[in-house]
């Protein structure tokens, strides 16, 4: 079992330490909230005085701390990580913040003689809880292997993205994704019930199609993983649909600025003759830049 220092048992942290802990390893935790190091130290944490105590000889180095500005400052800040980050040590970041952010204090550590890796988590404070969280790692693969015993404490799905910063880099595409489609949903459902839909009636139906089974699952893999332009549906029934709907949302002055947002997409699409190709025609377009 490993000693491993964890840095910010916050709302993610501490279930993740006490996922540690149970999983048997010895845990030296640090925050900078005095009431958080406490209740970890009930789990059976032992508290530390600083980041860097925390890291005072041990295997693997976590952080979960809200920002890589956060990060940084724990890493070489004042009683910071560097000071006492052995050469046999890992730090692995597993808080979301900016790759430059994280790309920077691991090229600093790195020169410095110690390594990092990044290891940003997906899912919520419950699977957290659980244990059940989705980890994406970037790093080399030997460092990515070493940290794994310690990860499949705290996560039940761990990705390898790539090198070090790929796995930052996958969690803010998924963010982006989920936090965009968020608003989308938002308004999808908003006109259903604007125009005198049964709101559980509208997400039964939309559950049923590529809407709510997600592109991702349903029309990428068949048509853009496969290169396949040939129409499933078409470009400009994608976009003769869009404008119907936006003009039913109208009668009930719905939000629908996702859906104004898209139209270029579609009438770009057509304006390259792509007007009978797949819808999927879209992803094309925005990849070579020659969309909306
Ligand atoms: P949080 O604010 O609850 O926890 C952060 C902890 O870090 C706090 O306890 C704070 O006191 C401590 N801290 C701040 N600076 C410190 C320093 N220099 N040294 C030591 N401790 C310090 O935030 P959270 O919800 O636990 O999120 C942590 C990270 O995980 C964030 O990057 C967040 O975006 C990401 N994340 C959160 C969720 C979620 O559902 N909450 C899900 C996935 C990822």
């Amino acid at each position: 079992m490993s000693k491993v220092g964890f840095i910010g048992v916050g709302v993610m942290g501490m279930p993740m330490a006490r996922n540690l802990i149970r999983g048997g390893h010895r845990v030296r935790a640090f925050d900078v909230d005095s009431a958080a190091l406490e209740a970890i130290g009930q789990h059976g944490a032992a508290p530390a005085r600083s980041a860097r105590d925390a890291a005072l000889g041990a295997d693997f180095v976590i952080t979960m701390l809200p920002t890589g500005d956060h990060v940084a400052k724990a890493v070489f800040g004042e009683s910071g990580i560097a000071g006492s980050l052995g050469r046999d040590s890992l730090l692995i970041d597993m808080s979301t913040g900016l790759p430059a952010h994280f790309d920077a204090t691991a090229r600093r550590l790195e020169s410095e003689g110690s390594r990092m890796i990044d290891a940003p988590v997906g899912r919520t404070s419950r699977e957290a809880e659980e244990g059940t969280l989705l980890i994406m790692v970037g790093g080399d693969p030997e460092d990515v292997s070493r940290a794994r015993p310690v990860l499949e404490c705290m996560g039940d799905t761990i990705v390898h993205c790539g090198p070090a910063g790929a796995g930052i880099r996958t969690k803010l595409v998924n963010n982006y994704l989920s936090i965009v489609s968020n608003v989308v949903v938002a308004e999808a459902l908003a006109i259903a019930e604007g125009a005198g839909v049964d709101r559980e009636v509208a997400i039964e139906v939309l559950m049923g199609t590529t809407a709510g089974r997600g592109h991702l699952a349903t029309t990428y893999p068949a048509k853009v993983l496969a290169d396949d332009l040939e129409p499933g549906f078409m470009v400009d029934l994608a976009r003769k649909d869009l404008g119907l709907a936006l003009q039913m949302s109208a009668e009930s002055d719905s939000s629908r600025s996702m859906g104004i947002a898209a139209i270029p997409f579609y009438e770009s699409a057509q304006e390259q003759g792509m007007g009978r190709k797949d819808w999927t025609a879209v992803y094309n377009l925005v990849r070579d830049k020659s969309g909306a």
